[in-house]
């Protein structure tokens, strides 16, 4: 196999590489995000699921590959591996976020990144604040080019990064207000 981009020569096995016609070197550089999520789906659902995944039309709301005894786990599943991704590219560590999915395979899935406070080890809804919330169709994900798949996470890790923005804003404004020992009423 030839790649589209660099010309370089690359050996296509079925079984274990993802693209057909890019290399490795130049996927990842050139998409990084849509690089890092295909990856994280091959870990758990193998490589066809990670080829399929974004550039094949899926019949159901998930490419075959993908299907597994239970589409509910499949589709919390995938959209986990994109919340991960476009959050560390938002500059949230592991240990700072929480993706939390509804699936459905009938209409929207609904699906949030919250972010954490430092010394959380469960998920703790009270203190944790939203920085991406969405809802997308999972068959709307399927049989989109590379380009647009990176835009449309490149949009969301954006979403994200104004979202840490506006806390830092109120955390830092709080802050001033406890500072001045001054009421906001007053
Ligand atoms: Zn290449």
């Amino acid at each position: 196999m030839k790649c589209r981009y660099c010309g370089g020569v690359f050996h296509f096995d079925e079984g274990s590489t993802i693209y057909k016609d890019i290399c490795g070197k130049c996927a990842e550089e050139k998409y990084p995000l849509t690089f890092a999520v295909r990856k994280m789906v091959q870990e758990y659902h193998g490589v066809n699921a990670a080829r399929d995944i974004f550039t094949e039309k899926h019949d159901g709301c998930l490419p075959d590959s993908m299907l597994g005894d239970d589409i509910a786990i499949n589709i919390i599943s995938l959209f986990k591996c994109i919340g991960h991704v476009v959050a560390e590219a938002a500059g949230l560590r592991e240990d700072e976020h929480t993706v939390i999915v509804e699936p459905s395979y009938e209409d929207s899935t609904w699906w949030l990144v919250t972010k954490e406070p430092p010394e959380a080890t469960v998920p703790q809804a009270a203190q944790s604040q939203i920085v991406l919330f969405d809802y997308v169709k999972a068959w709307n994900l399927g049989e989109h080019t590379e380009e647009e798949v990176e835009e449309r996470l490149r949009g969301w890790r954006d979403e994200i990064v104004q979202s840490l923005r506006n806390v830092k804003l109120i955390e830092s404004a709080m802050q001033a207000v406890k500072d001045a020992k001054v009421s906001p009423l007053s």
